[in-house]
């Protein structure tokens, strides 16, 4: 199942799945941590599947603070780039909405400066961090169509929700907010 819709130029398309095999797509974003290492969640599927050629490459750049996006290559996984993100723990990390907003911004303004054309974004923050689903949600899909207009080589945004609920909620996010 899949569903579509068109901002601008850029296609936004939301899915259940893993973001770890979205084969057709240039990049993948990393709902990472602090020191860009193997985790839970979306960094453990990321880092299985990159291999541990991915820590290394990014030890460099290691620690990185909430709201702040880096770019590294892919490793074995199927995509040309990873942008890895920090989100804000919730309830820590203040101001929380502000942070995750810049997740969005930076990641989608990182993937343009790379001429990138597409990108899927797993909800960052809502696993280990406790972020509230849909307040992520509205947070996340505000923070993409309010920085569509800038983007010159991404013309495909990829939300990736791994439960259905969740995919079911994106769904109709995708409609509040653009339809
Ligand atoms: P954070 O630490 O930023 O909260 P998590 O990785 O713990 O990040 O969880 C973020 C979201 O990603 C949660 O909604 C979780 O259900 C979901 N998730 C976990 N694994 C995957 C995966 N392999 N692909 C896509 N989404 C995933």
């Amino acid at each position: 199942m899949i569903t579509k819709t068109k901002f601008h130029n850029t296609e936004l398309e939301v899915i259940q799945g893993d973001i770890a095999k979205q084969a057709d797509l240039e990049s993948v974003v990393n709902a990472a941590n602090a020191q860009l290492k193997t985790g839970g969640g979306v960094a453990g599927a990321i880092h299985r599947a990159a291999g541990p050629g991915l820590a290394e490459e990014c030890s460099a750049m290691a620690p990185i603070s909430p709201g702040e996006a880096v770019i590294s290559g892919a490793q074995n996984l199927p995509n040309k780039f990873v942008i890895h993100c920090l989100g804000p723990v919730y309830g820590r990390d203040e101001p929380e909405e502000v942070l995750l907003a810049d997740c969005y911004r930076k990641s989608l303004q990182l993937a343009d400066e790379n001429n990138i054309d597409s990108i899927a974004f797993p909800a960052i923050s809502t696993g280990a961090f406790g972020y509230p689903f849909k307040a992520a949600t509205d947070t996340a899909l505000n923070a993409v169509k309010a920085v569509i207009p800038q983007l010159k080589s991404v013309k495909k945004i990829r939300f990736v929700l791994f439960s259905e609920s969740d995919y079911k909620y994106y769904l109709e996010g995708l409609e509040r907010v653009f339809g």
